[in-house]
């Protein structure tokens, strides 16, 4: 991890309030893991905003992002050229070493850091579901396919895919798989979500899970303790025993 300066080769408006940033830097590309996370200093607000690493592609690292408040505001003004500010890589990623088969649960633009994990992914049976609200939310579907996933979609509306959340879309395809005993999944969404994912998993032991929080944050490196949760372990920081924890550690 290092405090160092990036130049943006491209910022491209994906959706209405989704944009994507393409950083030159040879050693976030080289040193950052799936899952890891990046803390941005934008200039019109005090504090840096975490953002994932949504993929690498050579020296470039992207970041894919919604915009929220003031700070996501400035950063979708961004224009090609412009040198960030940036500390990173941070946090402790996805833990993807040997795993068969992959179930990938992206909630809205929890997908960000799952296609640099898809990536990486060796699996045999890889399986992604995207939930959205609605057909025109939908996002990265053709990434997770050029990397030969398998993509089922969710919307609450129906309007593409299943109709419902991608969890209910899970329960529905573990009761019509096998026990899912060689099977990982991996999340990134709301924490309601993960809650749901625990729910269902309670009739599943064996599938691990790993979950990656999107917690407000103040410094990013595990010292003002502004966004610890609650584990059964105790109370962990999210920028520095997170931003992924194993879901049966917290519920
Ligand atoms: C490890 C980590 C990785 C992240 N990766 C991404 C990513 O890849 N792409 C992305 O779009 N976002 C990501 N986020 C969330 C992102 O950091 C926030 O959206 C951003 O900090 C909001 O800044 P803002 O100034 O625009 O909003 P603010 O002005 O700070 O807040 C505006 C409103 O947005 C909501 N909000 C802000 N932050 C969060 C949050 N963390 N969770 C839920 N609601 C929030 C609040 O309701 C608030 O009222 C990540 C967060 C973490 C902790």
């Amino acid at each position: 991890m290092k405090q160092a300066k990036a130049q943006v080769k491209e910022a491209v408006k994906i959706k209405s309030n989704i944009y994507l940033l393409k950083i030159h830097s040879p050693y976030l590309a080289k040193k950052s893991q799936p899952g890891q996370f990046l803390h941005l200093k934008i200039s019109s607000v005090i504090l840096r905003r975490p953002f994932s690493i949504h993929k690498v592609e050579g020296n470039t690292v992207f970041i894919l992002f919604r915009v929220r408040g003031r700070g996501t505001k400035a950063l979708s003004q961004i224009k090609k050229g412009k040198v960030l500010d940036i500390i990173g890589p941070l946090g402790k990623g996805f833990d993807f070493k040997n795993n068969r088969e992959n179930i990938l649960i992206a909630g809205g633009i929890g997908v960000a850091p799952l296609v640099f994990l898809a990536q990486k992914l060796k699996g045999t049976k890889n399986l992604v579901l995207l939930g959205a609200k609605n057909k025109s939310e939908v996002i990265c579907e053709n990434e997770f396919k050029k990397l030969g996933f398998a993509v089922k979609l969710a919307t609450d509306d129906g309007s593409r895919g299943y109709k419902g959340t991608a969890i209910s879309l899970l329960k529905h395809i573990l009761r019509t798989t096998d026990d899912g005993r060689r099977t990982t999944i991996y999340a990134c969404g709301p924490k309601e979500m993960f809650l749901e994912i625990s729910k269902v998993l309670k009739k599943y032991p064996r599938i691990n899970c790993q979950v990656s929080f999107e917690q407000f944050m103040g410094c990013g490196l595990g010292i003002c303790c502004a966004c610890v949760i609650e584990t059964k372990n105790g109370y962990q920081k999210v920028c520095k025993d997170g931003p992924v924890f194993d879901i049966k550690d917290i519920w």
